[in-house]
């Protein structure tokens, strides 16, 4: 008979692989040869709007896992399901056909993915199959869900979680350890299972097109795809930026955050290899990691993805397009169809929400600060639905991640000064000047706010949009309907 290691979306890997290790050993154990497989569904890209740019990082890592498991004599056969509801069947189908005794996979948190796992135990106990199927947790350091406070439920505040992390680990450094590579299969498997490694990896699905070949060339240089591209990127980081990270993360312009997010949300690199890696070079033990130096508060991000992804297996509505807490569901969201325009454009009139807004439409990924900005802005002094903003992103970032982007869009009474977050953040303006090309001559603080700054003449001949709400205004509209609307829901 044979094993299966069922590859899924965010755990696209070879390396430090919970649940492919223990595919592999099993596959020793019992002497069966190990095959993987995973499951391309172009429909489930189009219901989770994910981004071309995703999409083709996606198959382009598949490439590469691809060639690397076939050294090892491990086949990575790529199954297609046309619909959302084929899943079950053609996962069945292959079972079947290849003797399976074994199914390995990694947990997915959200509830539709939860959904699709335990659709599949019941259909492999209603089918008479005895195929085992064992599920594991790999996507975070901590398991989601465990890490309770004094009243015995899930933590839900991030300060006490982050302390609670950070002691669990000191006491349990083995959380961090990671696993290498699976063990090689017997040569011989190559032509028992020809047709799984002539398996091809699916060319780009049509609805989800590059501007151009150009375009599409040159988002691949600046996210390369696979393992290796995501471990040099780490040491760089680790070696040049880490130790200006805590005085740096906040200032776009400075570039010194790690972009390794696309790695992270995808799976190409464990958070436990990466948290090793960081803890070796900081040269202190995990877990110790709180304190003032840099490396610190780069940890202390990495657990704010852990603490997301607690929330979301505590609160399944959080993965069922519904905010956190419930009551903003029953804002009355403005029908703004100008504003959502020129929010999409960077054409908003407020430079910092345009510049951040022009750099994800240009490298499929934005700065964290302005990621809370422009989504302060539309939900705020637009006061459009915060969700499509929130769909907006999954369609154009590459690291997009449900739970992380779901709660950063997470409604709440806060509304960001745009322009006094500029004067904090880029307070040499060279982050707008960068990405809004119409301002790069304004000189002085006229850069932050030029509607209000500049006389009128001067204004107009910038070509550059007058903001398209009143800042004081919105916020005052926004605080009052969220307060009514919540208070009669
Ligand atoms: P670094 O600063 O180098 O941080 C290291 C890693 O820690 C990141 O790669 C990420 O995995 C994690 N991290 C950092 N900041 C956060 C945070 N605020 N919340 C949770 N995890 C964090 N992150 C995504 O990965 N995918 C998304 O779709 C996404 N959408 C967001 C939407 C909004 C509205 C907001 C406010 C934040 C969103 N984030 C998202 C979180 C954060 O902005 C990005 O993770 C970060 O900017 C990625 O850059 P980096 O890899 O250089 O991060």
């Amino acid at each position: 008979r044979t094993i299966l290691h069922w590859f899924r979306s965010k755990e696209l890997r070879a390396e430090d692989n919970r649940a492919l290790m223990a595919a592999s050993r099993k596959s020793k154990e019992a002497s069966a040869p190990l095959v993987t497989c995973f499951l391309f569904s172009p429909k489930d890209m189009e219901w989770h709007g994910t981004s071309p740019v995703r999409v083709d990082f996606t198959l382009e890592t598949l490439r590469l896992l691809q060639s690397q498991l076939k050294e090892m004599n491990i086949p990575l056969a790529i199954l297609t399901a046309e619909s959302r509801g084929d899943k079950g069947p053609v996962m069945l189908n292959f079972l079947k056909k290849h003797n399976i005794s074994h199914m390995f996979a990694n947990l997915e948190y959200e509830v539709d993915e939860m959904r699709r796992d335990i659709s599949l135990f019941e259909r492999l106990e209603s089918d008479g199959m005895d195929t085992a199927f064992h599920l594991f947790h790999d996507q975070s350091v901590v398991e989601p869900g465990t890490m309770k406070g004094g009243a015995g439920t899930p933590q839900k505040v991030f300060t006490p979680y982050y302390k609670h992390w950070l002691d669990k680990v000191a006491k349990e450094p083995e959380l961090l350890d990671t696993e290498g590579l699976p063990e090689a299969n017997d040569k011989e498997v190559t032509t028992k299972f020809k047709d799984l490694f002539d398996s091809s990896i699916p060319s780009l699905p049509k609805s989800k097109p590059f501007a151009s070949e150009e375009e599409r060339k040159r988002l691949r240089k600046l996210w390369p795809a696979g393992h290796a591209a995501a471990k040099k990127r780490l040491d760089d980081f680790l070696k040049n930026k880490a130790s200006t990270y805590k005085t740096n993360r906040s200032t776009p312009a400075a570039d010194n955050s790690s972009r390794l997010s696309p790695y992270f949300s995808a799976g190409v690199l464990s958070v436990r290899e990466a948290l090793s890696a960081a803890s070796e070079a900081d040269g202190r033990a995990p877990g110790t990691f709180d304190g003032d130096a840099g490396i610190a508060s780069w940890v202390r991000e990495i657990v704010f993805r852990e603490f997301y992804r607690q929330r979301l297996v505590g609160t399944p509505h959080d993965s069922m397009n519904l905010p956190h807490n419930l009551k903003f569901d029953y804002v009355r969201w403005e029908d703004d169809g100008e504003g959502w325009r020129r929010w999409c454009e960077g054409a908003t009139g407020v430079p910092f929400v345009d510049a951040g807004m022009r750099q994800l439409r240009h490298e499929g990924w934005m700065h964290n600060r302005l990621r809370m900005n422009t989504a302060s802005y539309l939900r705020t002094n637009l006061l459009i639905d915060y969700r499509r903003g929130e769909r907006f992103f999954a369609e154009t970032l590459v690291d997009w991640d449900l739970s992380n982007n779901h709660q950063g869009w997470e409604p709440s009474y806060t509304v960001f000064n745009p322009v006094v977050q500029a004067e904090k953040c880029d307070p040499d303006g060279d982050y707008i000047r960068k990405w809004v090309p119409e301002l790069k001559d304004v000189e002085g603080k006229a850069v932050f706010d030029p509607y209000h700054r500049l006389d009128k003449k001067e204004f107009e001949k910038l070509g550059y949009p007058k903001p398209h709400v009143d800042f004081k205004e919105s916020r005052q509209r926004c605080i009052e309907r969220y307060k009514q609307d919540m208070a009669e829901a």
